[in-house]
């Protein structure tokens, strides 16, 4: 990938001086009078790649349109440098989750808009242009209509579109979400690459993601948002660098806690950190004060075959349903699929918004897939998304024999939940464990067995 030449430019010394700010910002959406955000105090430093994680509906994306000056606060301010924002900022790019690309116009014109509102000449757009397209892997493209291209080459257009005015700071607005798993993560890697080696001259990245493992791999610091009304629950450190791709036992520790503190959006934020702390330095995954410190998720009790039932169920009334009409026509009850939603979200295959279950594009890959496939993305899926799971094929890889004592899992699992539930999570992964033919179970022997045939996945 080429780097884009910004000649007067030298690298910015990263973990400085203040680029931006939301300072005690508060957003009220017409004459609503109850605030989409409030007092939010939100500051992006040089040499910081943020990251923002929230609920569906606290305003994430409202943040980003007033700090980028798209749209006034209502009360408070942004600061861009310590002075106080007026109209457009023009420090800031935003690439969109949508693309929002003109289905009229080509790849080139489609970036080149991008620097319409600055004074340069049309030749230094075009060049610019050119540049940018180049820098993010659409040499060749230049001439193609938005309809012509995948999902990941559309994006890519959204990130040339934002880079080439050289933005400061750029903002992405869940900008994978729309990809299936793998374009997304050559996205995200090379995104990652461009920012580690400075290709690109901008100084702080936000990205709001609700993707835990994602925000992790990416983020200096993570932020995570509350609901009603938007506001910052807490902030986290992210991991050193150096450490952002080996999956060992810190980075699933943050991970796990991110995720506690996400799956209990009416506990005190901070002390839930400090109670993981606290269970972290003594034993982890003991009971330490009122709150049990999980080391696994807690995955939804559902079979291998209502899940992939499920996901193909969607396929065939268009992708999407409202809860309560799922719950009439697949003649469930309520906990039952919301059990299964919550399985699907925790693998990424379907998303829950204001009560409507949307198919992802992974869970369309998924629906569409035939068996070798279906089973060859949901263990990939799984090994990514399922900590337990992580647990269990590393363990049996570490094994000598390639086999695991049932018991023993379940003695382990019982550090985190009562026996029954235990059981029950042990009988819910050994079920998705062996339909991903990751490894077999042998209930007499009560012994996992490795699956020889796909035993590269887990490496951390
Ligand atoms: P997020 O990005 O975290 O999902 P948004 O910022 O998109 O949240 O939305 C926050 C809340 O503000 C939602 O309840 C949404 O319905 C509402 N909202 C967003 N944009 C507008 C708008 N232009 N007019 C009125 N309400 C809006
Ligand atoms: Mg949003």
């Amino acid at each position: 990938m080429a780097t884009l030449a910004v000649p007067a430019l030298t690298p910015p010394p990263r973990g400085g001086e203040s680029l931006l700010a939301a300072d005690d910002v508060r957003k009220y959406y017409g004459d609503d009078r109850s605030p989409v955000l409030d007092h939010v105090n939100l500051e992006l430093r040089d040499g910081e790649f943020v990251a923002l994680l929230g609920p569906s509906g606290s305003g994430k994306s409202t943040l980003l349109r007033i700090m980028a000056g798209l749209m006034p606060p209502s009360e408070g301010r942004v600061l861009v440098h310590g002075e106080p924002l007026q109209g457009p900022n023009p420090q800031v790019a935003v690439v969109f989750q949508s693309f929002a690309l003109f289905p009229w116009l080509t790849v080139l014109d489609n970036v080149e808009l991008g620097l319409l509102a600055t004074p340069l000449l049309p030749a230094e757009r075009h060049a610019r242009a050119e540049q940018a397209i180049e820098l993010i892997g659409l040499a060749g493209y230049e001439e193609a209509f938005p309809k012509e291209l995948s999902g990941g080459m559309k994006q890519r257009v959204g990130f040339a579109r934002a880079l080439v005015v050289h933005p400061e700071v750029l903002f992405l607005d869940e900008p994978f979400s729309a990809l299936d798993v793998l374009t997304a993560e050559n996205l995200r890697a090379e995104l990652q690459e461009l920012w580690a080696e400075r290709s690109i001259p901008t100084r702080a990245v936000l990205i709001v993601t609700h993707n835990i493992e994602e925000a992790v791999t990416l983020a200096d610091r993570i932020v995570v948002f509350g609901a009603n009304p938007g506001h910052v629950r807490v902030e986290l450190r992210g991991l050193p660098a150096a450490e952002r791709h080996v999956k060992n036992a810190t980075r699933a520790h943050l991970v796990d806690t991110i995720y506690q503190i996400m799956t209990n959006p009416d506990q005190d934020a901070a002390a839930l950190l400090e109670q993981r702390l606290m269970a972290a330095s003594q034993a982890p995954g003991r009971t330490t004060g009122g709150v049990r410190a999980r080391r696994y998720q807690t995955l939804p009790d559902v079979s291998i075959d209502d899940l992939t039932g499920f996901v193909q169920y969607l396929a065939t009334v268009g992708g999407r349903g409202h809860v309560h009409e799922l719950s009439r026509d697949l003649q469930m009850r309520a906990d039952d699929l919301l059990a299964l939603v919550e399985a699907t979200d925790l693998l990424g295959l379907a998303d829950l918004q204001n009560r409507t279950v949307l198919l992802t594009p992974t869970g369309q890959r998924f629906a569409d897939a035939d068996l070798d496939e279906e089973k060859a993305l949901f263990r990939q899926i799984a090994i990514e998304q399922i900590s337990l799971l992580r647990y269990i094929v590393r363990e049996l890889e570490t094994s000598p024999t390639h086999t695991l004592e049932a018991e023993r899992v379940l003695d382990d699992l019982e550090h985190s939940f009562s026996s029954e539930e235990a059981r029950r999570q042990f009988e819910t992964v050994v079920d998705w464990g062996r339909y991903a033919e990751l490894f077999s179970y042998d209930d007499i022997a009560g012994e996992l067995r490795l699956d020889e045939e796909h035993r590269i996945t887990a490496d951390g």
